[in-house]
């Protein structure tokens, strides 16, 4: 059979576009951060990962174009050759004093981080334990590795403690967890899970991709609970709060110098550009400046938690700004993603196998950017749009 056979019988994507129930890859023209303008049409933009609204701020904007001129479009590159910048190790010192760790390590891409990191530390004779909805690039982290593959049921301790117990004691383990989850919007319960890591002797990594700029005063997921010390390695991506794009790791100094030398991810891929480590750089001041963008995305997410349960929508067991509606079948989550779409309101459908059968959803963030109207407009667009389709 011809390798190309599959892609010729496949239908899926323009059946759905048949249907006028397509979701994805819709071209944005213009965006200034809580509103978006796709098709012609302005809409309140409640489906992206700007968590702070900082890819619109100007001391991020202007960080970007002293970059360009300093360092040109690219660093054409990898950091191991031509490709380190001394602005990759000023964010790199100024990540790991802010995160409270010995090191910090920039990647291309979030992706890089956890496919290099967790590659080259888990090796043949080792294990790697996930969480079943750990984001698929630390899934795919996990593949690249040689190691032992064990995944347990959704923050489920019971389940964790009982795969731990039946490890051999004498090999390396790594355990991977989302500090915040992405779809859901929940939280990793650290610190049930850090007593079972030191009993074990389980090495701990959390990927706080969605946690930075959001939790414990921007800090994580560690800091939100007061556990940084107890964390060994945590992960993290300019692609949300940071307003750019890399990633990067924090850590001891020995580890992180031992993923520098093997992460091929890192060593076989061009580093970030300037003008890239520069906007990250300018947002983590912003940050670090202004705390009340923080307070402000967690008090609109507080208010849309409350809003949105009292209207008699399932949110699942969020305790963040992530916010999922959950509808729970494919066909009901496009037709509402369409109808919010139609009314103004940008989201984002999430069908299985990105969540379990049954918690398919549609899932909603908010920015610090938000105002109050926007996000009084959004409720009442919401609300209509729960009715219609009987959803509440
Ligand atoms: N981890 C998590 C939890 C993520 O949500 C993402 C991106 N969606 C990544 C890692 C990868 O980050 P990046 O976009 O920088 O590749």
């Amino acid at each position: 059979m011809d390798l190309f056979t599959k892609c010729e019988n496949y239908s899926v994507a323009k059946d759905a576009q048949a249907s006028g129930l397509y979701p994805y890859f819709i071209p944005l023209e213009e965006s200034e951060g809580p509103l978006a303008k796709f098709n012609g049409k302005t809409l309140i933009m409640c489906g992206s990962n700007n968590y702070l609204g900082l890819t619109t701020h100007p001391e991020v904007q202007e960080a970007v174009h002293a970059a360009v001129s300093r360092f040109g479009s690219s660093c054409t590159g990898s950091r191991f050759l031509n490709g380190t910048l001394q602005l990759h190790e000023q964010l790199e010192n100024e990540l790991a004093e802010w995160l409270e760790k010995d090191r910090a390590l920039v990647f291309s891409t979030g992706m890089q981080v956890n496919l290099g990191t967790i590659s080259s530390l888990v090796g043949r004779k080792d294990y790697v334990i996930l969480d079943k909805e750990d984001h698929a690039s630390i899934v795919d982290g996990a593949r690249l590795s040689y190691g032992d593959l064990i995944r347990y049921k959704h923050n489920d301790m019971d389940d964790l403690a009982g795969k731990l117990s039946r490890l051999s004691p004498d090999r390396g383990k790594l355990l991977v967890v989302d500090g915040l989850y992405s779809m859901e919007g929940d939280i990793s319960p650290l610190p049930e899970i850090i007593p079972l890591c030191k009993k074990y002797g389980v090495r701990l990594m959390v990927d706080d991709a969605h946690a930075v700029g959001v939790l414990g005063k921007g800090k994580g997921t560690a800091a939100h609970f007061g556990l940084t010390e107890e964390v060994d390695l945590i992960m993290g991506t300019f692609s949300k709060s940071f307003a750019s794009i890399g990633g990067y790791i924090a850590g001891d100094e020995t580890v992180i110098d031992y993923v520098k030398h093997n992460a091929r991810s890192l060593i076989f891929s061009a580093s970030i550009p300037g003008p890239n480590a520069a906007a990250a750089l300018a947002a983590l001041h912003v940050m670090q400046r202004e705390p009340e963008r923080i307070e402000r995305v967690n008090q609109i997410g507080a208010t849309m938690r409350a809003e949105l349960t009292r209207l008699g929508f399932d949110i699942g067991f969020s305790e963040t700004p992530v916010i999922p509606i959950i509808i729970g079948d494919d066909t009901h989550t496009l037709q509402s993603w369409k109808l919010l779409f139609e009314n103004g309101v940008f989201v984002n459908p999430v069908l299985s196998p990105a969540v379990p059968p049954g918690r398919q959803l549609l899932r909603t963030s908010y920015m610090a950017t938000h105002t109050d109207e926007q996000i009084a407009q959004v409720l009442s667009i919401f609300e209509d749009v729960g009715k219609q389709l009987g959803l509440i």
